[in-house]
């Protein structure tokens, strides 16, 4: 009997299902603003009327705002919907069945399904023991069939980055390849590849509101790349993939310069203080230029489970990472205010006591 099947690309694909469903309590497992987003941004929601919903989102305006905003010309910006859609839509723009699409893993989870629902054939780079990307490893994977590497900067899981020049070398010595350098933490980290593209037509870099911004809900990216690049990239793209009220909100997110500032200074001296109180009692973590750390709270899959399971008895949500590649045993936990990160170092004390880790450490003492 006929019946319908989807493509073989999308039937082989792993499901992805992120533990979302009733997240109450502190949430520091999806690398979101903890605190929310400026209260400007939700006046300006206030302000909206029936028209503004009744008519088909007009990205342009929005767009030019946001190219003034990063120095760039408005050509080279499309506003997505999330990152997520920017990684879709160079997948879709470049990708096709046999070719091959390069990842440095542990990375995003989303890199890996749009590259295969493209047809693609997935090349994942190992690193070290530091999670350290090396340019000329990753090279070496590439291929006359390569056409799209992803590469995370900070990178997620991680919160590891890769130099410039190391990225450069990469963009360089692809030039048939995309290579996009998605810098959904950028905020936290202070550097990015955005003036770096000039003479690179291949180089893409892609921004998020999710993070910093607070804006994860209203689902707000942008991929920046060569002008001419860019025309092809919108061919694939829906003309209303960024909605309305996205559109009426991110002008203001962008103005409030204040806000991300104090939100990133917080972040920062957070991570400082759960980075040296984990120096202190010997546990292992990679050094972050996230908003979020990378650490090691046992041998095992188990070991993670039980720490994530008992952080959740005491209202803190963190995430499993021990199914990541080299991350067995580790946990990552997102950072917020000051506040935020008080109550987390008092949990995590109390969680290393009960479950016999790093026992006699006093996470709280060894704060700056
Ligand atoms: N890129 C990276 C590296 C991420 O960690 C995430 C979110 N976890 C995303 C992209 C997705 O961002 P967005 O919400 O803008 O789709």
């Amino acid at each position: 009997m006929k019946t319908l099947s989807p493509r073989p690309s999308v039937r082989t694909l792993p499901a992805y299902h992120p533990p979302l469903a009733g997240r109450n309590g502190l949430r520091f497992d999806f690398n979101e603003n903890t605190a929310g987003c400026s209260p400007r941004v939700i006046e300006r929601l206030r302000q909206l009327v029936p028209e503004d919903l009744a008519r088909y989102p007009e990205r342009g305006a929005v767009e030019a705002n946001v190219a003034e905003f990063l120095g760039v010309t408005a050509p080279e910006v499309l506003l997505t919907n999330g990152v997520d859609e920017a990684i879709h839509l160079l997948c879709q723009t470049y990708l096709q069945p046999g070719d091959e699409a390069v990842i440095v893993v542990p990375t995003y989870s989303m890199y890996r399904i749009y590259m295969m629902a493209a047809g693609a054939q997935v090349i994942a780079v190992a690193v070290g023991e530091d999670f350290r990307l090396s340019a000329k490893n990753l090279c070496e994977s590439i291929t006359s069939k390569t056409r799209l590497i992803a590469i995370a900067n900070p990178n997620n899981p991680t919160g590891t980055v890769a130099p410039q020049a190391e990225l450069l070398q990469i963009a360089r010595s692809t030039p048939e390849a995309a290579v996009l350098v998605d810098e959904a933490y950028f905020e936290f980290y202070g550097h990015t590849m955005l003036t770096q593209r000039n003479d690179l037509p291949n180089l893409f870099v892609a921004r998020t509101f999710s993070k910093a911004y607070g804006l994860a809900g209203l689902r707000a990216g942008i991929l920046v790349g060569d002008p001419g690049q860019m025309l092809s990239v919108r061919l694939a793209c829906s003309p209303y993939n960024v909605n309305a009220v996205a559109l009426a909100c991110l002008p203001t997110a962008l103005a409030d310069h204040a806000f991300i500032q104090e939100y990133v200074c917080e972040v920062r001296d957070s991570r400082a203080k759960l980075e040296i109180a984990l120096t202190a009692n010997g546990v292992q973590f990679w050094p972050s230029q996230a908003n979020f750390v990378l650490m090691r709270v046992g041998a095992t899959a188990g070991d993670s489970a039980a720490f994530v399971e008992r952080m959740r008895r005491r209202g803190i949500l963190i995430r499993d990472r021990s199914s990541d590649p080299g991350c067995l045993g580790c946990v990552r936990i997102t950072l917020g205010p000051r506040e935020h990160a008080n109550r987390l170092l008092a949990a995590l004390q109390e969680t290393f006591d009960e479950l016999g880790i790093a026992p006699r450490q006093n996470l709280g003492a060894s704060r700056p």
